[in-house]
């Protein structure tokens, strides 16, 4: 497959758009783009990207045969130091058919992270689909669940009154913050004694990755990313990666394990309808993101770090640890309500979008706006009126998570 010219990373993505991006007013698209904080599965497939697609093999992947879905799996495979991986539309879909692979017959039950994706926001899939209670715990730590959270609430044995416990399900980078492997192993080890086996979603496992290859002095490289992932990876039987967030595919998410669990997850994302055909293009737009984007995630956490810094210092209260690429920030300590910040920013010439009190940098974020961020809540904190501020500071703090 020939490839085009690597991606020249722009000092700033909303001063210096050096590609067409498909056209005008797709480039006027990544301008807001640039500015929005929402999250990160709005960045924009670039020219070189698309590009490339087109070169992809146009075989039918229902039938094993597109070259490049396949070439794909096997390096995502590789990479997480699993099996296999299956290609899949979504990170939704991925954990749903993790879910229904792990577990066999009802009764059965699943233990989450009360504020996992998995468990807030992907519409009672464990449910749906594969008639799971969930049992959803809130880490005393704050941070990410740990042995101490889980063990005393494992349903064991053949009570009559539980639906026993039949899958583990954690989530990193959770809020953000990179999961210690350590902490995930002591899990494991304590949940492979009763035969119940650990799936992550990974929707930002390459955030994590990243994280600890930064840390560690080592090279954002396919070498680099496969020993970071791998070790990360270790202690789940599963886990799903999505491609469409930081890295910047337009869809696609990868669900990875043993050669038996994917090959059940392949035979169930048939009967959820799916099994995609010609998915060649898609799988290439993917596997662009994986060679251009992956190294660009340790730039978006250090940006992220500068507008965490930009805001404390400014007096706003940080959430939780700045590991990655989303900073929680709550402006109370200001006298400024969120509505109030989000407002002003959507106001400004260039206007900044904001979702909630997540400020998630992806790789298109521009610098500027990280700036515009921390100048246009000073200005607001200089005129707020003292009435004003007390009765904010009154109200129920900003928490982590999922609006
Ligand atoms: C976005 C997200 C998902 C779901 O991804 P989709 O591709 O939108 O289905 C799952 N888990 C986490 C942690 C996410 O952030």
């Amino acid at each position: 497959m020939a490839t085009t010219a690597q991606l020249r990373p722009a000092a700033d993505p909303a001063d210096d758009i050096t590609e067409s991006f498909g056209g005008a007013a797709n480039v006027a698209h990544l301008r807001r783009v640039a500015r929005d904080f929402r999250t990160d599965t709005i960045t924009m497939p670039t020219d070189a990207q698309v590009a490339y697609a087109a070169q992809a093999s146009r075989g039918d992947d229902v039938e094993g045969e597109d070259a490049t879905t396949t070439a794909l799996e096997e390096r995502i495979a590789r990479l997480a130091g699993k099996e296999a991986a299956l290609l899949c539309l979504s990170a939704t879909m991925c954990n749903a058919l993790a879910v229904r692979s792990h577990l066999m017959q009802p009764p059965h039950s699943i233990i989450v992270d009360a504020r996992a994706h998995t468990f807030k926001n992907e519409v009672g899939g464990a449910a749906l689909f594969s008639q799971a209670t969930s049992h959803a715990l809130t880490p005393k730590n704050g941070l990410y669940l740990v042995r101490e959270d889980i063990e005393p609430e494992l349903q064991l044995g053949y009570d009559v009154h539980t639906a026993p416990t039949r899958l583990i399900m954690l989530e990193d980078t959770l809020n953000g913050v990179v999961v210690p492997t350590g902490e995930v192993e002591r899990i494991a080890a304590m949940a492979g004694a009763h035969g119940i086996p650990l799936h992550v979603d990974g929707a930002r496992v390459w955030n994590s990755a990243a994280a600890l290859i930064a840390r560690d002095g080592g090279v954002q490289d396919e070498a680099g990313l496969g020993a970071a992932l791998a070790g990360i990876l270790a202690p789940y039987a599963t886990a799903s990666l999505c491609l469409s967030k930081g890295l910047g595919a337009p869809l696609g998410s990868a669900l990875v394990g043993d050669r038996k669990v994917i090959e059940r997850a392949r035979w169930f994302r048939k009967a959820f309808g799916g099994a995609w055909r010609q998915s060649g293009h898609v799988a290439a737009q993917a596997d662009w993101a994986l060679t251009h984007h992956f190294p660009r995630l340790a730039a978006t956490h250090e940006l992220a770090r500068a507008l965490a810094d930009g805001l404390r210092a400014a007096g706003c209260t940080i959430l939780a640890p700045v590991d990655t690429n989303m900073v929680f920030f709550d402006a109370a300590p200001l006298g400024l309500s969120f509505d109030r910040v989000k407002a002003a920013l959507a106001a400004l010439d260039e206007p900044i979008t904001l979702g909630s009190n997540r400020l998630v940098v992806h790789h298109q974020t521009s610098p500027r706006a990280v700036a515009d961020i921390v100048e246009t809540i000073k200005a607001l904190a200089a005129s707020v009126s003292e009435e004003e501020a007390a009765k904010v500071r009154s109200q129920k703090p900003a928490e982590l998570g999922y609006r």
